[in-house]
């Protein structure tokens, strides 16, 4: 192979054709795209307890498209302006991706912001427990649009130089569970009183006693950037469930949205061609929120809130970016794998409560606390035996992102950090699919809210087995197998 390759360069350097050659390829290629992804006025905002229907948008939802190459491997990473995004959506986008552009399916990470403001691409409500479902109108235009912009990304693709980062923003994120005096936890939707934390409490309650969990203030990122020159894209991830404080019926994509807005608009050059594009993933925030239990704050008008806190990141990441190192190479590998796991198991007692709740329902009143639960808790009890919940790793250099299909407790993302074969490491939550939330053994001993069934559709120790198969496959990208 040698002697081939040395007689092939010395008949390219005597034909002359060598100075063409001369520059070696480029080690790393970036290229971005957004593509809209709002919907029609009319449909239903499902960020609140009961869905309502959509009658403004206030600003645009999109799906920030990010894709790399390192000349042997590509990966795509992709975040919507959603609550999350079924399975069978990420599956139709990846396999849209792969036809189009030859990127494996493997290959490309699909998640969802959060933003509680949308429409849902989850499926028709009533929600079913369920890995497959056939795509709705809404669900087949967002995979399309997911695969058209890989695909305008992978269009403009150019050398690029890569960077890490990570900047501590502790002010907005707050434990949302919390440990309370004695007696008083509130009855579950279920009757009984065995929860010993509570969600949500009253801010500044005398009967606050401590969070039950920790926050993970670190926004971490990665930067692409021309050689030397302007920046192409910050993929950027912020443990924080999402802020909220929209007008009636509004559409919007949340503190996301605005602080890609505000990141691009710091950007001397930011109306340049192909335009940059921030993109901003949720980190693992399903016990994290913006509320100040301790110190209430005041109220505040509407958007006024997630502007303050997009701006305040913005700048601060921004800021971060003069501090980081640049290069030109970075290997990139992926592994993706979709984990049997159980449905939460629903007992037969519980079963007979949710059928007598529903049968006493008023048919006219719209439903209470109560009777959602007693729905939910039939479907879950029909449930196939397994899912198929997707897990996901990329090797970007040295820097390691793993991700989970649910909304994941904060202390399973610093846990993953700690944990991980690669120093650099965060996870991404709400990819490739939607899961409920995913409370870890010690939480399920405590109760609340994100561990009621219904709420929680997994088994009891599926953040253990998401860990470790996470770690697996952080272990087998840190080998060198980049396959
Ligand atoms: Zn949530």
């Amino acid at each position: 192979m040698r002697s081939l390759t040395f007689a092939l360069s010395l008949s390219l350097c005597c034909s002359g054709i060598l100075r063409s050659e001369e520059k070696a390829p480029p080690a790393l290629q970036a290229g971005t795209a957004t593509s809209n992804i709002t919907p029609p006025l009319g449909g239903e905002v499902v960020g609140g307890f009961l869905p309502f229907p959509a009658e403004h948008i206030h600003d645009e939802l999109h799906a920030r498209c990010l894709v790399l190459d390192d000349g042997t491997t590509r990966v795509a990473l992709v975040v919507c302006d959603l609550l999350g995004l079924h399975r069978s959506v990420a599956v139709e986008a990846r396999r849209l991706i792969e036809e189009t552009t030859r990127i494996p399916a493997s290959n490309v990470l699909i998640s969802g912001t959060h933003t509680h403001s949308a429409v849902s691409a989850l499926g028709d409500a009533p929600r079913p427990y369920a890995s497959d479902t056939a795509l709705n109108d809404y669900q087949r235009f967002v995979a399309r649009r997911i695969a058209d912009g890989v695909r305008r990304a992978l269009t403009v693709r150019r050398p690029a130089e890569i960077a890490f980062g990570s900047v501590e923003v502790p002010e907005h994120v707050f434990n949302r569970r919390w440990f309370m005096k004695e007696g008083t936890v509130p009855v579950t939707p279920f009757g009984g009183t065995t929860d010993k934390v509570k969600m949500n409490p009253p801010a500044g309650s005398p009967d606050l006693v401590e969070p039950a969990g920790p926050t993970d203030p670190a926004v971490s990122f990665i930067a692409l950037r021309e050689p030397g020159g302007r920046l192409i894209s910050v993929y950027s991830a912020y443990s924080l469930h999402y802020v909220g404080g929209v007008g009636p019926g509004h559409i919007s994509a949340d503190y996301y949205g605005m602080y890609c807005e505000a990141l691009k608009k710091l950007q001397k050059d930011y109306d340049s061609d192909p335009p940059f594009v921030a993109m901003m993933a949720n980190g693992t925030s399903g016990d994290i929120n913006n509320i100040n239990f301790v110190t209430p704050r005041g109220r505040k008008e509407p958007y006024e809130q997630m502007r303050y806190v997009a701006e305040d990141v913005a700048a601060k990441v921004n800021s971060a970016l003069t501090s980081v190192t640049w290069q030109d190479h970075a290997p990139l590998g992926a592994r993706y794998r979709e984990l049997g796991l159980a449905w939460r198991k629903v007992d037969e007692d519980l079963l007979q409560w949710a059928k007598e709740t529903e049968a006493k329902a008023s048919r006219l009143a719209k439903p209470d606390v109560p009777t959602v639960y007693a729905g939910r808790i039939q479907r879950l009890a029909l449930a196939s035996p397994e899912t198929k919940a997707p897990v996901q790793v990329l090797r970007i250099g040295d820097v390691c992102i793993g991700s989970t299909p649910c909304e994941t407790f904060a202390e399973t993302g610093l846990e993953f950090k700690k944990r991980s074969p690669f120093g650099k490491s965060f996870l991404v939550e709400l990819a490739g699919g939607y899961y409920g939330y995913l409370p870890t053994p010690r939480h399920f001993d405590l109760g609340g809210y994100e561990t009621w069934p219904g709420t929680n559709y997994l088994e009891p120790q599926a953040s253990v087995k998401i860990m470790d198969a996470l770690l697996e496959m952080a272990a087998e990208l840190k080998g060198g197998e980049t396959k």
